[in-house]
């Protein structure tokens, strides 16, 4: 398919964060930015852990309807379980959904960050996580685990979680059974934002060779959420 092609495809944004979180803007800008970015949807993920994990997805589900009136992007509502101990991920994940969450992230193994190793082994082996986001060096194993469990695994627009794309997506190439890869911002800030054209070519600079197909795993995903 040519690039144009790809940039037709709607780009649905599983990862980005608020104020609630480290994020640098609130809910409604992150709808409006990303929206002008070119976005059809989002998954809010805010960063929680056991102390934070009810009143942040509360502030959000308690207004859900209210926040997604006239709307430009499609909301969804989830969370990043992040730095929570590896045995402690699948109670979270289950907790998380229990509230309401309509969309489970885990903080994966980052070649930039010192998250504990085991995380990516408890994210995709936990029914009740989606999205394994930045897994870093994961292992094989982990990747069958991933496509067995239907957690999905993510190619990240983020500088520095961006560095293990290439292995990602070289690792993915090589199983006989594949979990489905999706390309999420993880944005923070206001610059994050980003078109599915720009997704493509991050996706092809990460040796991908059918963008589209991971544009359309997003896609799916987004409304198999709730
Ligand atoms: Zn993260
Ligand atoms: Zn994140």
């Amino acid at each position: 398919m040519s690039k144009n092609q790809s940039s037709d495809i709607e780009f649905y944004d599983l990862h980005v964060h608020t104020f609630l979180s480290d994020g640098l803007l609130g809910p409604g800008e992150v709808v409006r930015r990303a929206a002008t970015a070119g976005a059809t949807g989002i998954v809010f993920s805010d960063h929680v852990d056991v102390v934070t994990l009810e009143p942040t997805l509360d502030k959000f589900l308690q207004v859900a309807s209210d926040f997604r009136r006239h709307r430009e992007v499609e909301v969804k509502f989830g969370c990043e379980l992040t730095h929570v101990p590896p045995a402690d991920i699948a109670g979270l994940a289950r907790q998380a959904r229990e509230i309401g969450a309509e969309f489970v992230t885990v903080h994966g193994e980052t070649p930039v960050e010192p998250v504990e190793p085991g995380t990516n082994r408890a994210a995709v082996s936990s029914a009740d996580v989606d999205l394994l986001a930045h897994p870093g060096e994961i292992s094989a194993a982990d990747a069958k685990l991933a496509a067995e469990n239907e957690v999905a695994l993510e190619i990240s627009a983020r500088r520095g979680h961006s560095l293990t794309n290439g292995y990602l997506v070289n690792l993915v190439r090589r199983l006989e059974t594949s979990p489905r890869l999706v390309i999420c911002t993880d944005a923070h800030a206001p610059g994050d934002f980003i078109s599915s054209a720009r997704a493509a070519e991050i996706l092809r600079g990460a040796g991908c060779r059918s963008p589209e197909s991971i544009l359309l795993n997003n896609q799916k995903i987004f409304q198999e959420a709730g």
